[in-house]
């Protein structure tokens, strides 16, 4: 029988997930940072190529496709290291994207495709947005260092701009996450 007292959701891991950038983070993505920006296009079209045109979260193909930065936190070290990329549809982008989302009116779509994706309930998806923003709140107090896993930086030499860059000394004002 169920411990009514415990959380509905689960620690299983789920296919979609709000993936909320920390605060000092914002602005700082390889999308932005990887000049001239036809660097950039080149790894989005190349992942796109890769995922065959579709969402790799729920097999969506209609355009517009977004190629999303997978970014590692390592919250001892204070470290942020870009590990891959995963190519999303529009709404897989909302739910991953929720703060951005709910800023820009599309908090239900977002919560919807949350809920369809990982086949979980109504509660379940707010209990994943409540955990994330706490996790958001606590990442959002700390500077970070950048760094990329050597994996990626050997398939796209380009991102090599990204190695090293601090929060401390970023001088970086812009606070709205490109969406990619
Ligand atoms: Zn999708």
């Amino acid at each position: 029988m169920r411990n009514l007292s415990k959380p509905l959701l689960t620690r299983r891991r789920m296919k979609l997930t709000p993936e909320m950038v920390p605060e000092p983070l914002w602005g700082i993505s390889a999308c932005r940072r990887v000049r001239p920006q036809s660097l950039w296009r080149s790894i989005r079209s190349c992942e796109i190529d890769r995922a065959g045109h579709r969402c790799e979260v729920c097999e969506e193909t209609t355009p517009p496709l977004y190629c999303h930065e997978q970014w590692h936190y390592d919250d001892r070290k204070a470290r942020a290291t870009l590990i891959g990329f995963r190519v999303i549809c529009q709404d897989c982008n909302y739910a991953v994207h929720i703060g951005l989302a709910y800023n820009r009116g599309k908090g239900p779509e977002a919560l919807a495709q949350l809920t369809r994706v990982n086949s979980i309930s109504d509660l379940e998806a707010n209990q994943m947005v409540e955990r994330a923003t706490a996790t958001w709140e606590k990442r959002s107090r700390k500077n970070w260092r950048l760094s990329v896993s050597p994996r990626l930086l050997r398939a796209f030499p380009q991102l090599r701009v990204l190695l090293g860059v601090d929060t401390r000394s970023n001088d970086s004002s812009i606070c709205s996450i490109e969406i990619s």
